[in-house]
């Protein structure tokens, strides 16, 4: 049997990876628990609590009615029920097998939906009925659209080779601690991520110096240690000095893969809430807004489109990338889309525009010509030499063409770091510059 939970904590506590990590050891007493899975759904959704999580495991049992009773008890007694926005929804699919192609192609369109658009439980719903799949849920049981999703993934993963995934060790507090300072000895996660980066990653930001692996909500998780790797994964796990831990879970991921991003076809328009990857031309020069955001407008390659692109404060040195593009820059953009804005995760430069008009120079003294008014071109008020246009120069940049990336600290759960691309080194022709 698969279950699939959603939607069980709020910004005020708890965790939906928490409540299966528990789960999961009392599940035992019923039967061989799979390595758990936590899904990222689409990151633009307005009533996500945090990443958009959602997770799900599988279990070899024949107490099916026994497991169902003890995840249900265990929802309604963790979940954060007081808080408006949490509304718990669990998807079981009791036998996979019973499942035929057509129903899993069905359950892979949810599952690439719930990472990419915008649903409602209706969706959710039919797909359930139709399958004739078991749910449960609270309040207005908005979970159950994440919970499908997440059971669907555990299925899909096996199946569809392209799928890329990632791994997270979680470690979990003991209740007392919950809501206090975090204990964690901060050279040793800088000594565990020298020991292991880049099959681990994002556990530290190194230029913005900080440690990024562990929460500041008062919600039961210490830490997370991510990467490609299960063995670095533990390697660094023994390497960090922190509190005691109450449990510890290592679970499989879409995190870290890109999943959420659309390449549209040319002349599809963009809508809010989804994310894109689109090329396109610098329109207006960089300017820094109040606060520190850094804006451009660019035209999409279908030559009527604009569209903003913005690189928030907390992207840090990101934001100097972007400053040095100037009009006529080709790009290549990457991040979520709402309100003709797209809040910018990555930037391709595909090239550079070197050309620059100027005033001509005199051809007889080298000194810069001034403008002779509207339609009068240009003069030299020296030698009263005469040319009619700017001239072309080709300036130096002091930036390089390839693929950026925001900084650790800033970067959303199920974005790709481009150190996972350190094989290819390149993506669709960019260099990938990581950001460490
Ligand atoms: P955390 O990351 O801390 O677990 P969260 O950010 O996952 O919290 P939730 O509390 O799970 O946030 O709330 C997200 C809600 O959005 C859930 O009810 C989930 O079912 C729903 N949801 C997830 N993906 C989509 C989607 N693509 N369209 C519509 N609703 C979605």
């Amino acid at each position: 049997m698969i279950i699939g939970i959603d939607d069980t904590d709020s910004k005020k506590g708890m965790c939906t990876t928490y409540l299966c990590a528990f789960l999961m050891d009392i599940l035992r007493d019923y039967g061989d628990v799979s390595t758990p899975r936590l899904v990222r759904l689409n990151p633009c959704i307005p009533y996500k609590t945090r990443g958009n999580g959602a997770i799900a495991f599988e279990i070899s049992t024949d107490k099916c009615d026994k497991v169902k009773e003890a995840v249900k008890s265990c929802v309604y007694e963790f979940s954060e029920l007081d808080e408006v926005d949490t509304n718990p929804g669990v998807v079981f699919i009791d036998d996979e097998t019973t499942l035929s192609n057509a129903d899993i192609h069905i359950l892979k369109g949810y599952y690439e939906k719930a990472v990419r658009e915008v649903l409602n439980k209706a969706a959710a719903d039919t797909v359930i009925s139709g399958l004739g799949l078991d749910s449960f849920g609270l309040k207005n049981k908005r979970g159950i659209i994440g919970a499908l999703a997440a059971a669907a993934f555990v299925l899909l993963l096996g199946r569809y080779q392209h799928y890329d995934f990632t791994y997270e060790l979680i470690a979990y507090r003991h209740k007392a601690r919950w809501g206090t300072p975090r204990i964690i000895d901060e050279n040793s996660v800088w000594t565990a991520d020298a020991a292991t980066y880049p099959l681990t990653w994002d556990t530290v930001d190194v230029a913005n110096r900080r440690i990024v692996f562990a929460p500041h909500s008062p919600c039961p998780v210490l830490f997370g240690i991510r990467g490609d790797r299960v063995d670095a994964i533990y390697r660094a796990y023994e390497l960090i000095h922190a509190e005691p831990v109450e449990r510890v879970r290592l679970f499989i991921t879409n995190q870290g893969t890109d999943f959420h991003l659309i390449t549209p076809d040319r002349n599809v328009e963009l809508s809010d809430y989804h994310s894109y990857i689109v090329e396109g031309v610098v329109e207006s020069q960089p300017v820094t807004m109040v606060g520190g955001h850094v804006v451009f407008r660019m035209m999409l390659k279908d030559g009527a489109t604009t569209i903003d692109c913005i690189a928030y404060e907390p992207t840090k040195g990101f934001r100097d990338i972007v400053r040095q593009l100037r009009v006529g820059d080709e790009v290549m953009v990457f991040g979520s889309f709402k309100q003709g804005t797209l809040n910018l995760e990555k930037i391709g430069l595909i090239s550079l525009n070197r050309e620059e008009l100027r005033n001509p120079r005199c051809e007889r003294c080298g000194r810069s010509m001034e403008s002779a008014g509207r339609r009068g071109g240009y003069r030299c008020k020296r030698c009263g030499t005469h040319r009619a246009t700017k001239e072309v120069v080709t300036i130096e940049r002091t930036i390089e063409k390839g693929l950026y990336e925001v900084p650790p600290v800033a970067r959303r759960h199920i974005a790709k770091p481009l150190i996972r691309m350190r094989h290819e080194r390149v993506y669709r022709g960019l260099t990938i510059h990581p950001c460490r």
